[in-house]
């Protein structure tokens, strides 16, 4: 199977120190095929306020770097993982322009409350305390999704991480699937398999697969047909943690592809 992993940080995200060379090093190591750096750039910071700019000379400079390092042994891809794109679509739209010809994929995410708890990332709310803004974490992050799919399709090729809010919900002790959101969730994936695009299986460095496979299941139900791979590694050790795991996930679930992006364009390689 092709194991590639297209979501990954380097220390040009505000939550990373790694440099990249060290991240591809770890990638051959891994044996995989493709491996796509996806920095940070978040429209909404990790305290909520407004950013309007990424520094694109530094993430094409290490990239070249890694290019001219490691080319012909492994296929590496220049991403971004554009956060919070519904709170400033113009802003959004300027910065993935400023990317040029160079740029082969877009993760859609959504890290942070929007017009609410100070816009801050939802890793900082305690949802121990007040279950209650567990489920408004939820909605919030599902609202939010719903209008980057509707209102800002172009600002995204894959949705990154849908589950993101169950992470940290988990992390304090609240026990949460999507299972009642079902519904929502069919809507939003019914809407990205129109529209052409992929979600992500995120298995944030190996820790989270079990919530995948009834996810899989739904969207392949709302005519899904591309699905991204990525172990959203922050550090070395975690490049590729789950991916042969995702990659047998998908092909239980009757996916015939993994798929991955070049210049915007999904590539699609038989599982
Ligand atoms: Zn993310
Ligand atoms: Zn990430």
């Amino acid at each position: 199977m092709y194991l590639c992993d297209i979501h990954s940080h380097t220390s040009i995200s505000p939550d990373s120190q790694a440099q990249l060379p060290h991240m591809v090093r770890a990638a051959l190591d891994a044996g995989l095929r493709e491996f796509c750096v996806t920095d940070h750039c978040d429209l909404l910071d990790l305290d909520g306020q407004l950013t309007a700019s990424f520094d694109w000379a530094a993430s094409q400079r290490q990239f070249h770097d890694a290019q001219a390092q490691f080319g012909g042994r492994i296929v590496l891809r220049l991403g971004i993982e554009l956060g919070s794109a519904t709170a400033q679509p113009e802003t959004a739209r300027a910065i993935l322009a400023q990317g040029g010809e160079e740029l082969d994929f877009v993760l859609g995410s959504l890290h942070n409350w929007i017009g609410m708890e100070g816009g801050r990332d939802l890793y900082y709310s305690d949802y121990g305390r007040d279950p209650a803004l567990a489920r408004k974490a939820v909605e919030s992050t599902l609202a939010h999704t719903w209008t980057l799919v509707t209102q800002c399709p172009d600002c995204y090729d894959s949705l990154a991480h849908i589950v993101y809010p169950l992470r940290y919900i988990r992390r304090d002790g609240v026990e949460m699937s999507l299972a009642d959101y079902e519904e929502q969730v069919r809507a939003i994936f019914t809407q990205v398999a129109a529209g052409g695009r992929a979600i992500e299986l995120n298995t944030c460095r190996g820790h989270d697969l079990d919530c995948w496979p009834p996810l899989l299941r739904w969207f392949k139900e709302c005519g899904g047909e591309m699905v991204t791979l990525g172990a959203d590694a922050h550090r070395p050790d975690q490049v590729a943690k789950g991916i042969p795991e995702a990659l047998q996930m998908l092909q239980a679930a009757g996916f015939g592809y993994v798929t991955t992006y070049e210049r915007r364009r999904p590539v699609l390689h038989k599982l």
